[in-house]
C-alpha cells in the first residue's frame, strides 16, 4: 500500500502556506488586501523558507558537508529554520544572535538544540558584529579541518533571494490567480521582497512592489533619496537595515515609506482582536505597508503582503500594556482589560 498524503520529512512542510484575506483592511481601503501565512512554516516563520533555500543550495554545490557544523548570525527567526532543518538532515548548528532579540525567540533556538551565542549588538561596520563573528568562526574551524562548518550569510548568499523567487512570489501569482497589482513587505535580509518582486514582475510587469520600513531602518530613504539615512527607533525585530545586502541590491521597488510603530503596532492588536491573527511586529509594519499601498493604488486592486510569524515570539512586549505605555505606543482597552482581569 502507498501511502500518498504524507511529507516525507520536515524541508518538505515547508511554504505553500494559506493566502487569507484581511478584512478590515480590505474594508478600509476597497482593495482586497491578502497575507500569506508565513507564521504557519514549522519553524514559525517565513525564515523557513530563507533556511531551506540556502541549505539545498549549500548541499548542492558541496559548501556544506555531511555533518558539517551550520554556523549562522541572525536575529533569530532564520537560526531557529537552519536548528529544525539541520536537526532534520544530520547537522548541528551554532547561532550567532544579538542580544537586544526577544526572550522567546532565544528560548526556541535554545530547545532546538543549537548552540546560542549572543553578543552585543553592534552597527555591521564594528567587526564584532553577529554576522562577523559567525562568518570568523566557520572561517576559523575551516582552516583547522577544512569543511568542518558552513556560514549560511543569510545576508549577502543571494540563494535567499533565488529560493523566495521560486516558491513565495510563484505561489502569490497562483493563489491569486494572476491577478496580484501590489505586493509590500518589510526587509531584513531583502530576500523576501526581493525575490517576490523579481518573481512577480517577470510574469507582469505592471506589478507594483512597495517596501514597509520600520522606523530606525536607512533602506526607505535610500530608496527614495540614494542616501543611506536612518531616524528613530522601532521595537520590532528582524526588519530594517542600515545597508544595502546582495540581496537587496535588486529588489525591483517602486515606493518605499517609513512606518512608525504607533502607526504598525495598532495592526498587530487589530489583527489579533479582530480577525484572530496572532503576528509579531514585522506583519504589523507589512499590514500598514499594504494599507499604505492599496491608497497609492486606488479601490479594486489585489494586494498581498506577508504575516511573517507570530506574536507569540514576542508576546511579553507586544501584548504588555506597561511595555507599550513605556514606549508611547497605544494600548487597545481590551488588552488592558485582559491583563487587569487577572
Ligand atoms: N519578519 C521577520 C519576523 C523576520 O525575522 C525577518 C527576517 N529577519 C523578516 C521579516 C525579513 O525578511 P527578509 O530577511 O527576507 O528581508
Amino acid at each position: 500500500m502507498t501511502i500518498t498524503h504524507i511529507r516525507p520529512h520536515l524541508a518538505a512542510a515547508i511554504g505553500c502556506t494559506p493566502l487569507i484575506k484581511l478584512r478590515r483592511a480590505s474594508e478600509l481601503t476597497g482593495c482586497e488586501i491578502l497575507a500569506k501565512c508565513e507564521f504557519a512554516n514549522p519553524g514559525g516563520s517565513i525564515k523557513d523558507r530563507t533556511a531551506l533555500g540556502l541549505l539545498l543550495d549549500a548541499e548542492k554545490s558541496g559548501a556544506l558537508q555531511p555533518g558539517a557544523l551550520i554556523v549562522e548570525g541572525t536575529a533569530g527567526n532564520t537560526g531557529i529554520g537552519l536548528a529544525l532543518l539541520g536537526a532534520s538532515r544530520g547537522y548541528r548548528s551554532v547561532i550567532y544572535m544579538p542580544d537586544t532579540q526577544s526572550k522567546e525567540k532565544i528560548d526556541a533556538l535554545r530547545i532546538t538544540g543549537a548552540e546560542v551565542r549572543l553578543v552585543p549588538a553592534v552597527p555591521y561596520a564594528n567587526p564584532n558584529h553577529y554576522a562577523h563573528q559567525a562568518r570568523r568562526f566557520v572561517e576559523e574551524a575551516n582552516a583547522a579541518e577544512p569543511g568542518s562548518a558552513w556560514f549560511a550569510n543569510q545576508f549577502d548568499n543571494t540563494a535567499n533571494r533565488d529560493f523566495h523567487a521560486a516558491t513565495t512570489g510563484v505561489e502569490i501569482w497562483e493563489q491569486t490567480d494572476g491577478q496580484v497589482a501590489g505586493f509590500v513587505c518589510a526587509t531584513g535580509t531583502g530576500g523576501t521582497l526581493a525575490g517576490v518582486g523579481l518573481a512577480l514582475k517577470a510574469r507582469n510587469a505592471q506589478v507594483r512592489i512597495a517596501l514597509a520600513d520600520p522606523a530606525g531602518s536607512a533602506l526607505a530613504h535610500y530608496v527614495n533619496t540614494g542616501e543611506l539615512k536612518a531616524e528613530g527607533n522601532s521595537i520590532s525585530e528582524g526588519i530594517g537595515s542600515s545597508r544595502v545586502t546582495a540581496n537587496f541590491a535588486d529588489a525591483p521597488i517602486d515606493l518605499a515609506w517609513n512606518i512608525p510603530d504607533v502607526e504598525s503596532v495598532p495592526w498587530v492588536h487589530a489583527l489579533m482582536h479582530a480577525e484572530g491573527l496572532n503576528v509579531g511586529g514585522s506583519s504589523g509594519v507589512n499590514v500598514a505597508g499594504a494599507v499604505r499601498l492599496a491608497r497609492a493604488l486606488g479601490p479594486g486592486h489585489v494586494i498581498v503582503t506577508l504575516l511573517a510569524d507570530a506574536g507569540t515570539r514576542y508576546q511579553a512586549k507586544l501584548f504588555n500594556p506597561a511595555f507599550l505605555r513605556g514606549k508611547d505606543i497605544p494600548v487597545p482597552a481590551w488588552l488592558d482589560t485582559a491583563f487587569s482581569a487577572q
